[in-house]
This record gives structure tokens, C-alpha cells and sequence, in this order.
């Protein structure tokens, strides 16, 4: 019945505004590059999505403990954990029009892998072969661009005013790591989870929320006796692929990419990322990184406080080693819609729906009364809202417009099921409950409606 569609950004972009999803940031000054805005059912589906993961990955586990760390840090966090050095890309800019590219980005569109270049080897590649830029100019030399935000705390702007807004969240994880073994004496293996945004001054954002420059992530740093990193690295893989079909992802778009030796980031020992075929081409998802003692012995030379762990079954003190998992938010979001929206035809007509798990969809039932002015029809579809909103989330009232024009609306924003309330009802306390991905109508009495959804 469905026909698979070749989803374009456009469709998935125009459905995201025309339905309250996402909208453009600062839209009616022009808008700001790299910024989007959640509209009401983006927040929800949002929320959703964090919820089932904390509940997945934290409040459903013993070994995990939440933290909400500050977005502002000392800069020293940066110095230590590397990234004042080197959380950088290879910037090139066009000499002409002066517009600035990734010049790994550039390489690719000229067929070249870029994996593993240095920035010398970019720029000489760059030359060598006449590489021109994407309006046929001359580009220049291809230098190191830092990615983070920098900032002055206070009224003074010198160097010992500058903080970054951080570029991830793991930082303020690890500033947490002594606060959380202090107060909660975690046995090893334990994890510490956080969800909150991070900005990265990214060269190029684009392609809607995939490449942004405000954006949010899901982040564990999981600590462990160094010998038994593997086992815990295989366990954090098989949980990322529970997640992303726990989200209503289609197992065949999501797949692992082993990152090679040169390409990791600069704390990691292994990387695998996750990576989803998103309409524009399979780009990464989510991130699994193992990143060994690298950071707890980074800020216990940087800040003098030791950061290791004394383990009370050995009696022996140890660095415990990281196991990372990260998810970014706005590309959950955006493999979400792009995985959900389908056309197909449905009684002979054309329509477009999104196909969320019910796990996630903003709306999971929406309550109609069959005609709007017969005053017995809207009371008792009242009464039937009113008892569902007990009972679950996401329940919504609707009599605008007639009942197919309800149906597409529910359709367009994935709503699993719709209840309609007609003259039966009032005779029988049943109700038609209609599925959004067949359009089948079954009825079942007011009672059962919870336990049918
Ligand atoms: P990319 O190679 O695409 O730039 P990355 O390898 O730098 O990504 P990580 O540092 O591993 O990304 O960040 C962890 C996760 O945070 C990513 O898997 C992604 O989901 C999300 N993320 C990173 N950068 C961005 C961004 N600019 N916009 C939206 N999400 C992002």
C-alpha cells in the first residue's frame, strides 16, 4: 500500500513549518545561519524523544546518574580536554566572493576522500589539482578553524574574562565525575548521562537541523575497569541500535562506519559512528567513542585534583577508563520526519502522512465529535477527551472542518489513531477508532479505547 517515496529536504523542511514542527530562527529579520526554532508539536516530539531516553538510559538503569551541568566553564576544562588546541576544521575560502568552505567538504565534492588528510595535504591537493570553489573561483589556503564559541564573563574583555560556551556536553560530565563518586560511591562500571545544548561555530551549517550551530546532545560518559572497555563498548552498540528502533527507525538506514586511526577525534582509541541515510546521503547520526583515561587525566595534571577512583573490592586506586555514547537531538528529529513521511493514496486520494512510532508522535490520538453542530455529539466527544487526557499524553480535540479534512490534518503530523464520536455512540458507548496507516475503522466500546491504543 505504501509506496516508497524519494523524500526530498524540501518536503520534509515545508511539512516541518506548514505544521508547527520547526521553524527558520530570527525568521523575519532573514533568519541566522545554523539556527532553527521548535514550534509547539517540534517541542513535543522532542520532549519525547529526551524522555524515552532518560527513561531508557537513565532512571530504567542502577548504574546511571543524571547531571545538569552549567553551559558556561572555566576555560581551562577546554585548554585541558584538548579542545582550545585542536576542536578545529579545515576552513578554505573562495578568494573572490570570500564565502568560506569545509575544505574536506570541497575535496569530496571533487571525488577526493578526504579521511585522514592533513591540512598541508588538503591545501596541497587544492593546488595541485585547480580545485575551484562552487562558484568557479580561485580558493585560498586552507587553515585550522576553531570551533568554539568564545566569550567574555563580566565587564572586562581580556584573556582572563574568555569562557566558550561549550562544544559538547561531556565536559561538564566530567567536571562532575569527583561531585557524583563523592556523594553516591558508585561501584565500577557506572555511567553519568546529561542532556543539554552545545554550540559549535560550525564552517558550513546547513542541510535544516542536520548541521547546526546551536544544537542539543544525549551524552553518556560510562566508566570502566580499563581491561573491560570492549565488553562495555559492545554493550553501548547493541543499546544505540535498541534505541534507534525503539524510535520507530527503519533498521536498513542506520548503519555503523568504524572510524579509521587518522580520523578519530583526538581522545578516542575507537570510534564507531552510527550513520543514517538521511535524503541528502548517509551522514552520521549519533557517535559511540571510547576515550580511554584520556580526559580524568587531562583535568588531574590541568587542575591538580585527583580525579581517580579507589576501588573497594581490589582496594586498589585506578583511572577508570570512558565508554561514550553520544546522540545529537536535532538529528534524531530530523531521521524521525525523514523516516516517517510517506505518501501514498488512500481511497483513491493522495495524501501525505508521517509515520511516528507512537512511542514518539507529539499527538497519539486525537478525539472528534462527527458533526460540529449537533451539541450532543460535541458533549460526549468532550467527555471521551476529557477521560483519555486522564489516562495518557497527547490527546487532542478536534471539530474543525469536516471529518476527512481532520483525518489528513492528524495524518500530516503522524498521529497514530483517531476516535470519532457519532449517533452510535450515544445509543451504544462504542466509538470508530481509524488508523492512521491503513485507514481501517474499527469500532470498540468507550471502555476498551485506552487498551485498543
Ligand atoms: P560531524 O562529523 O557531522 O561534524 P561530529 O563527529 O563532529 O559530527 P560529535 O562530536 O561526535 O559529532 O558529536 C556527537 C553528536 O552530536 C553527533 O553524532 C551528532 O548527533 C551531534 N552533532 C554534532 N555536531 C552537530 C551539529 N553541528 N549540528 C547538529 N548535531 C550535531
Amino acid at each position: 500500500m505504501n509506496k516508497p517515496t524519494d523524500t526530498t529536504m524540501e518536503n520534509i523542511i515545508s511539512l516541518a513549518k506548514r505544521r508547527g514542527f520547526v521553524y527558520q530562527g530570527s525568521e523575519i529579520y532573514g533568519g541566522l545561519a545554523g539556527t532553527w526554532d521548535y514550534g509547539p508539536l517540534g517541542v513535543t516530539l522532542r520532549n519525547n524523544v529526551k524522555r524515552l531516553w532518560w527513561k531508557m538510559f537513565v532512571e530504567d538503569r542502577e548504574d546511571m546518574f543524571g547531571v545538569d551541568a552549567a553551559i558556561l566553564m572555566n576555560a581551562n576544562v577546554w585548554k585541558a580536554s584538548g579542545h582550545v588546541d585542536t576542536f578545529a576544521d579545515p576552513l578554505v575560502e573562495d578568494v573572490k566572493t570570500k564565502k568560506r568552505y569545509r575544505a574536506d567538504h570541497i575535496l569530496e565534492d571533487a571525488g577526493i576522500d578526504p579521511k585522514g588528510l592533513t591540512v598541508s595535504d588538503m591545501d596541497r591537493l587544492i593546488k595541485d589539482k585547480g580545485i575551484k570553489s562552487p562558484d568557479r573561483n580561485p580558493l585560498g589556503e586552507v587553515k585550522q578553524f576553531n570551533m568554539m564559541f568564545k566569550t567574555h564573563i563580566g565587564a572586562a574583555e581580556d584573556e582572563a574574562s574568555v569562557s566558550y560556551l561549550r562544544p559538547e556536553t561531556a565536559g561538564g560530565i566530567f567536571m562532575n565525575f569527583k561531585n557524583v563518586v563523592d556523594s553516591f560511591h558508585p561501584k565500577l562500571p557506572f555511567g553519568l548521562a546529561q542532556i543539554g545544548k552545545a554550540f559549535r561555530n560550525e564552517i558550513a551549517p546547513g542541510n535544516f537541523i542536520f548541521r547546526l550551530r546551536e544544537l542539543e546532545q544525549m551524552e553518556i560518559e560510562y566508566f570502566v575497569k580499563p581491561q573491560t572497555w570492549e565488553k562495555h563498548f559492545e554493550e553501548f552498540r547493541t543499546l544505540m541500535h535498541s534505541w534507534t528502533d525503539m524510535i520507530g527507525l527503519s533498521e536498513a538506514r542506520v548503519h555503523e562506519l568504524e572510524i579509521a586511526d587518522a580520523d578519530r577525534a583526538h581522545y578516542s582509541k575507537r570510534t564507531i559512528d552510527f550513520e543514517f541515510d538521511y535524503p541528502f546521503g548517509r551522514k552520521e547520526l549519533y557517535g559511540l567513542a571510547y576515550r580511554t583515561d584520556f580526559d580524568l587525566t587531562a583535568h588531574t595534571k590541568a587542575s591538580g585534583t585527583d580525579l581517580s577512583y579507589y576501588d573497594e573490592e581490589t582496594k586498589e586506586r585506578l583511572v577508570p577508563h570512558v565508554i561514550e555514547p553520544s546522540f545529537g537531538v536535532d538529528r534524531t528529529i530530523l531521521a524521525i520526519l525523514a523516516d516517517a513521511y510517506t505518501e501514498d493514496e488512500l481511497g483513491g486520494e493522495k495524501r501525505v502522512y508521517l509515520k511516528l512510532s507512537k512511542n514518539i508522535a507529539p499527538v497519539r490520538v486525537a478525539v472528534f465529535p462527527l458533526l460540529k453542530n449537533k451539541p450532543a455529539l460535541v458533549e460526549k466527544a468532550r467527555e471521551v477527551y476529557s477521560m483519555l487526557r486522564k489516562e495518557m499524553p497527547g490527546v487532542v480535540f478536534d471539530d474543525n472542518g469536516n471529518i476527512g479534512k481532520r483525518y489528513r490534518r492528524q495524518d500530516e503530523i503522524g498521529t497514530p489513531a483517531c476516535v470519532t464520536i457519532d449517533f452510535d455512540t450515544l445509543e451504544n458507548e462504542t466509538v470508530t477508532l481509524r488508523d492512521r496507516d491503513t485507514g481501517q475503522q474499527t469500532r470498540v466500546k468507550i471502555t476498551e479505547i485506552v487498551d485498543f491504543l
